[in-house]
């Protein structure tokens, strides 16, 4: 069924591609999990996994019944799964079709275990807990991973950790120190790698990256943009306008009255609101393209609608079309400066995107 409201999401699997090859060019020694949690952050796992089919060394989500799904799909390479197992059936899983896993916890080992097989090596990615906080065996509590882990008869072992501010000011080293320290005389294979890391720290890399948000063409970083790393958007968030109002000045626009006319306006209402995933919290002056020129939005974000100032786009009226965010028809606005405006990261607006938006797949 076609749906006749004009918002769409158009995904972009040449640029998914185009991302994975920057992300192993930033990274050239290593492998590299391609990171398809979160519906691929809102791109649709299956789209994502489609465009990178032919490149990818492997693919890391969250649910084991996604791995299978991919296994299932055709997928023959690894599948990692980031938070490992969360029960029996997971590890029962894991075995059967041949799943990475990472363990975090001694419940994690001892579940596997129980399920392990002599004649099927099972590849474990140790989580080591250098500084996040978050998930992970810390420093006093890595004897005992070790000794649970000989349960485990034909066992291939990779340790990781996650970085918490390879975006920021502290940087990567401080962790990278602590999981040296805590690896010791580990000569196996390591994984370290986000995004952030691959592109800023080519130290803390590992033997396998595990690129996320570089695939989807938004940067990890608040500073610096994703079109200076070449990557490029996959996905375009694109309406058109449904309505125009022409107000006074003093007038307000929208719930609330947030915004006051400093003078005659011509306001064009757009198919777009927090329903369709676009963020509430993005106030006046957020970037907005209409009709090939770059605007700015007015007053609050309603459910299914928002206001945005055609004061400079006179040729603009019902039927125009506009772009959220994107490389769309009306012109270029890049997720994370909408995303900066609403207080928020590019991540959040993609994994957002709201199930009553159609999606169409460039290409096909
Ligand atoms: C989500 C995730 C990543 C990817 O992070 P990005 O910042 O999106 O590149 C990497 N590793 C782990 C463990 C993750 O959960």
């Amino acid at each position: 069924m076609k749906i006749s409201r004009p918002i769409r999401a158009r995904i972009r699997p040449a640029a998914i591609l185009n991302n994975y090859r920057q992300a192993k060019a930033h990274a050239p020694d290593a492998w590299a999990w391609a990171v398809v949690k979160a519906d691929a952050y809102g791109h649709g796992q299956l789209r994502a996994v489609d465009a990178l089919r032919s490149e990818a060394d492997g693919f890391a989500l969250l649910e084991c019944e996604n791995a299978v799904a991919l296994r299932e799909h055709g997928v023959r390479q690894p599948i990692l799964l980031l938070e490992g197992i969360f029960g029996i059936h997971d590890a029962k899983q894991v075995v059967e079709h041949g799943l990475h896993s990472v363990v975090h916890c001694l419940e994690q080992i001892d579940m596997l275990a129980a399920q392990a097989r002599t004649d099927r090596p099972l590849s474990v990615y140790l989580k080591l807990n250098t500084g996040m906080n978050r998930l992970g065996f810390t420093e006093s509590a890595l004897p005992t991973a070790w000794e649970r882990l000989k349960r485990i008869p034909a066992l291939n072992l990779t340790l990781m950790t996650h970085f918490a501010e390879a975006d920021g000011e502290r940087g990567v080293l401080w962790q990278l120190e602590r999981f040296q320290a805590m690896a010791g005389e580990w000569h196996g294979p390591v994984s370290l790698g986000n995004s952030a890391a691959i592109l800023r720290h080519p130290l803390a890399h590992g033997d396998w990256v595990r690129p996320g948000i570089m695939l989807y063409g938004a940067s990890p970083f608040a500073d610096q943009s994703a079109e200076e790393f070449g990557l490029q958007p996959a996905m375009v968030l694109e309406s058109r306008i449904m309505g125009v109002q022409t107000v006074a000045t003093g007038e307000r626009i929208g719930y609330g009255g947030t915004y006051v006319a400093e003078r005659p306006m011509r306001i064009g209402i757009v198919a777009c609101g927090y329903a369709d995933g676009y963020p509430r919290h993005a106030p006046t002056g957020t970037p907005i393209a209409v009709a090939g020129k770059l605007t700015r939005t007015v007053g609050r974000v309603s459910m299914d609608m928002l206001a945005c100032d055609l004061n400079d786009i006179p040729d603009a009226g019902i039927g125009s079309p506009v772009t959220l965010w994107g490389p769309g028809e009306a012109g270029y606005v890049p997720a994370d400066a909408v995303a900066a405006a609403a207080g928020t990261i590019a991540y959040e607006l993609f994994c957002a995107l709201a199930p009553r938006v159609p999606v169409t797949i460039d290409g096909q």
